[in-house]
């Protein structure tokens, strides 16, 4: 596969601009392998170059592509794209999903007349959508490797420790295995509280007969994983047992759709359509997935509102849920890769109701 800048390159003219300004971190380390914290990046069929303060010129040395031109500018870095811009009349695309209102008045102020700014976001998301297969080996091993924590933790049982001290002991495990942080804030959450889709983990003990959600990832050389599984603490009732089964067959039905040309709107349809004949349409109120790289939320969505279709080299979740206010919430979530032919999950943990005490 051809590398990102020049697949970046080929789509300036689509989106008719001369040269992309890019200001978001994650995009500017994708882009050139930079990861500080104040850089920008100016790239166009004649243009390479990277700016940054005093503070980083020694780590740009080391980590910038050869190929960019680098300039070390004062901590005002948008100073620096006035000497960076090249001559004549110039489209300069920026990125308008990240770039802060008072930035771009900035930009506009410093720059001469000749260049017109245009709305340019997410053509640098676009491309890290289609993952190389580096990429995948290193999002298939930060997988990996949270799959094994999540396991080590669940064998020392749930019942009478916390929310927070399962979550405290999951990501102590994955970065003792080398993972550099949890790629989010972990859910550990414990019955009726499962039924909030992104719960904070509390001071409560899980109690016997309680499902419990977990929902976790590990980031590693940069990439990031993501998954959950719903554990019973004991048996949890008949209820319980039926929504998880409902879920279950929502999420395989999912996974069955992923393939190379499918819509992320259809897929979704798919696993939703599952849930809302069992009876708990109104009780599964996310998408169904979300891209996963360098961003644990990231393109191609899977959603009611998505317009994105699915291609090979895409790596996204397939996470439905079930949450039943005031009783308990189920989500299943694998991290699946689309493929030539089909589709292959990354991620290896069972799906079938694990009960632990
Ligand atoms: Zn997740
Ligand atoms: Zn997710």
């Amino acid at each position: 596969m051809k590398g990102a800048v020049e697949r970046l390159i080929e789509l300036l003219p689509e989106a008719e601009i001369d040269a992309l300004l890019v200001t978001n971190l994650v995009n500017i380390r994708y882009l050139t392998g930079y990861d500080g914290t104040n850089g920008l990046a100016l790239i166009g069929p004649q243009t390479r170059a990277f700016a940054t303060d005093f503070r980083y010129v020694e780590q740009a040395a080391e980590q910038v592509d050869p190929s960019f031109a680098r300039a070390r500018a004062s901590l005002d870095l948008l100073e620096a794209v006035r000497d960076l811009i090249p001559g004549g009349e110039v489209m300069l695309g920026f990125d308008d999903v990240h770039m802060p209102v008072r930035q771009h008045a900035q930009l506009r102020e410093l720059l001469p007349d000749r260049v017109v700014l245009v709305p340019s976001g997410g053509l640098v998301e676009r491309i890290r959508a289609v993952k190389d297969a580096e990429e995948v080996r290193r999002i298939r091993i930060a997988a990996q490797l949270a799959d094994a924590s999540f396991e080590r933790i669940i064998r020392d049982g749930l019942v009478g420790r916390t929310e927070r001290e399962v979550a405290i002991a999951l990501e102590y495990d994955m970065r003792e295995r080398g993972a550099r942080r949890p790629s989010f804030d972990s859910i550990v959450a414990t019955g009726a509280h499962g039924a909030l889709p992104h719960a904070q983990p509390r001071d409560v003990p899980i109690r016997a007969g309680e499902l419990v959600v977990v929902d976790w990832g590990a980031e590693l050389d940069g990439y990031c994983s993501d998954c959950t599984r719903t554990v019973a603490a004991g048996e949890p009732g008949e209820d319980a047992r039926t929504v998880y089964e409902l879920v279950l067959s929502a999420q395989l039905a999912g996974l069955e759709d992923i393939r190379a040309g499918r819509g992320g709107r259809e897929v979704d349809a798919v696993a939703r359509t599952v849930i809302e004949a069992g009876g708990h349409g109104e009780h599964f109120g996310h998408g169904l997935g979300h891209g996963v790289g360098l961003a644990v939320h990231e393109a191609p969505r899977l959603s009611q509102r998505s317009e994105d279709t699915l291609v090979p080299g895409n790596v996204v979740t397939v996470e439905p849920g079930v949450y039943v206010p005031g009783r308990f919430g189920v989500r299943i979530e694998d991290l699946v890769l689309v493929t030539e032919d089909g589709s292959e999950v990354v991620n290896g943990l069972s799906k079938r109701l694990l009960t632990t005490d």
